[in-house]
């Protein structure tokens, strides 16, 4: 699974990525011949740096086959078709495009503090802003000039293409990126040229942790708490726990960094197992934004709300965060209470417009587990009233009342539904990039560490659900989230000394977490989540393993974890500490017309559990299963 694809199947392996041109030393040729081809120039320059360069390198640096050509001609380079076995590793020029800022007090403490000689797992705890990209790329430049390459996991990069731009324009090295959005040849071909030491800088999205450096001397995983480290499909592996055992094992030091850490990191940090580097202020003297609570019933923006984005608007940028897509979330019947369900799924049917053309066009009914697709009955199919309302609200709702108010200036979606085409995302980014006054309204996509410079007013709606959430780590992520949206406010001075503010809408504006949280700080807040957590004996003071199972018909999965459960009972002998939960139905638990079913296994031992799953799992496998059953492991579960 750690191959590219083409490599897992019987073909044979594609040539022309061996292809590469390196220059003639002893070469006659003069730079008078090319004195009036800039193209050529900038070409050769190259050459004097790396020596020796790739065919996907040249690609990168806009070097055409033209320019390679003449090149050749004059006898300055020549082609080199058969080994790959060189190293640009050893690189003469400089190895900085651009100085490094100067560090304040807390990034140079935090900067410090990394020794570069052996295994050990940093945590660089820094408020949004306050300048962990700046400590990233200096402890980086330590390892690059000793010869050693970097490895650095970012959640998404068609989401934070801020971040691999900042890299590239420091560094004077080759830089590879490794996405989902590469073809299998692409793939492969980045995956030989890293193999053959051709990229001392890799950036990539979690399966890149499995990329084939030989040089290894740094790891850093950006925004170490998200999400998107997690593999939720095929194997579910950790790609931020994958990169402490490869640091382990190659002996070398790995940076989780995060303004919002994992509540299993912090633990880990608390613990001294990895050392906490904190950044406590933002690095460019701005202020955190002030963050106020409006209570609210209503699901859509409140007046207090409205008058804020009508004072803000003039001159600076305003962000409305609202975590679902869609038009409403569910269509219901006014007369029986009859609501939108999916036929395949227990879930209720998204309802969204046509996102060609916002206003009062076709509509239809959307499921986001399945994708099935419904058009919008016209009476309700329960009682035949016609009156059906959307109840609710999501981000095309709410897109159309701004619309409505704020025709004046431009409204900017980001969710998946508008940023779906190739290139859209980018657009909208640059819009925002102008820094002219507008209202960006999206997902969470927006949470993901960007740097916009005028943002000056954040509304955050619709998190009240995940105060009631029915997975134990609900209030973690509602704190991430509230957190990672209010960072991304007030980041550049607005001229005005106006500190920048954030405003959540909510009915629950006394909640004592949501409290915790304003008051006081992500911190404070997450080590009362530790102490709930060791009281309630949940992760990461325990260890969880979910068996899941889906099949057909429930009694199929639940019958086959039934028989799991007992032969788990009888690996291993009842203990303090030891708890099975299940077979329980999933959360939601018909999914594409398939009953999914699932069985906890908890323990108070890590190593006991791998014990456990060693010889469970065999079992299992070897067991006769009945058919169109699926199931799977899960070790330390990320959702419910
Ligand atoms: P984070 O990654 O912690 O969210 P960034 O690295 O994006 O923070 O830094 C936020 C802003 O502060 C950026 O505009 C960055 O250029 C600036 N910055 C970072 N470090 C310094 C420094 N030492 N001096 C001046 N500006 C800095
Ligand atoms: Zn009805
Ligand atoms: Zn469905």
């Amino acid at each position: 699974m750690a191959l590219p694809t083409l490599l897992r199947k019987p073909i044979t392996i594609p040539q022309d990525s061996t292809l590469s041109w390196r220059l003639i030393e002893t070469s006659s040729a003069t730079e008078e011949t090319i004195k009036r081809a800039p193209k050529q120039q900038k070409a050769l320059a190259l050459f004097k740096n790396f020596k020796s360069i790739s065919k996907e390198q040249l690609k990168e640096h806009n070097v055409n086959s033209a320019t390679l050509k003449v090149l050749c001609e004059k006898g300055f380079i020549e082609k080199q078709t058969t080994t790959r076995s060189f190293s640009p590793l050893q690189q003469t020029a400089s190895l900085l495009k651009e100085a490094p800022l100067t560090l304040n007090e807390e990034q140079n403490k935090a900067l410090n503090c990394i020794t570069y000689d052996a295994f050990k797992t940093y945590l660089l705890d820094g408020v949004t802003g306050s300048g962990k990209t700046e400590v990233y790329l200096q402890a980086i430049h330590n390892v690059l000039a000793k010869n050693k390459q970097v490895l650095i996991l970012v959640p998404e990069i068609g989401l934070t293409p801020q971040t691999v731009s900042r890299f590239k324009q420091r560094f004077n090295v080759p830089i590879a990126t490794v996405h989902s959005n590469l073809s299998d040849k692409q793939r492969f071909s980045i995956w030989q040229s890293i193999r053959h030491n051709q990229y001392p800088l890799v950036i990539g999205t979690r399966s890149s942790v499995f990329s084939p450096l030989n040089e290894l001397g740094l790891i850093v995983v950006d925004e170490e708490h998200d999400l998107s480290y997690k593999q939720q499909e095929g194997v579910r592996y950790s790609a931020r726990d994958i990169a402490v055992v490869r640091a382990q094992k190659l002996n070398i030091p790995l940076i989780l960094g995060s303004a919002t850490p994992a509540l299993e990191t912090l633990h880990n940090a608390l613990e001294k197992r990895y050392q906490h580097l904190t950044l406590n202020k933002r690095a460019n003297t701005q202020t955190l934004p002030t963050i106020r609570c409006v209570e609210t019933a209503n699901h859509g923006l409140g007046e207090e709300a409205i008058t804020a984005i009508e004072q803000t608007i003039k001159k600076q940028q305003v962000l409305v965060f609202i975590n679902r897509r869609g038009y409403s979330p569910t269509l219901i019947c006014q007369d029986c209470k009859w609501m939108s369900q999916c036929e395949g799924c227990d879930n209720p049917m998204t309802l969204h417009k046509h996102p060609t053309n916002s206003y009062n066009t076709r509509q239809y009914l959307h499921c986001h587990r399945c994708d099935n697709r419904a058009p919008i009955p016209n009476n309700c199919p329960n009682c035949h009233s016609s009156y059906l309302k959307a109840l609710g609200t999501g981000t095309q709702r709410e897109e159309e009342e701004l619309e409505k108010r704020f025709g004046h200036v431009p409204i900017l979606r980001v969710d998946k539904d508008s940023t779906a085409r190739k290139g859209s995302f980018d657009k909208i980014f640059k819009q925002i990039n102008t820094g002219e006054p507008c209202i960006i309204i999206g997902t969470q996509m927006l949470a993901k560490g960007h740097h916009f410079a005028n943002l000056g007013l954040g509304i955050i709606l619709g998190v009240d659900q995940s105060f009631f959430s029915s997975d134990f780590r609900g209030a973690e992520r509602m704190g991430q989230l509230l957190t990672q949206v209010s960072g991304r406010i007030g980041r550049e001075s607005n001229g005005d000394n106006k500190p920048a503010q954030v405003l959540i809408q909510t009915q629950f504006a006394e909640h004592p977490l949501l409290q915790q949280l304003l008051k006081q700080n992500y911190h404070n807040f997450a080590q009362t989540l530790l102490s709930e957590r060791e009281l309630t004996a949940m992760p990461p003071y325990q260890f969880i393993a979910v068996i899941r199972a889906h099949a057909q018909s429930p009694h199929i999965a639940e019958q086959f974890l039934q028989q799991a459960r007992l032969q788990a009972e009888h690996i291993i002998a009842p203990r303090p500490g030891l708890q099975y939960l299940g077979p329980l139905p999933a959360a939601i638990e018909k999914r594409n017309n398939r009953y999914h079913f699932l069985l906890h296994i908890k323990m108070s031992s890590r190593s006991e559990r791998q014990r456990l799953l060693q010889e469970l799992c065999p079992y299992l496998e070897t067991s006769k299963q009945p058919q169109g059953l699926h199931w799977l492991v899960d070790v330390d579960p990320q959702e419910f």
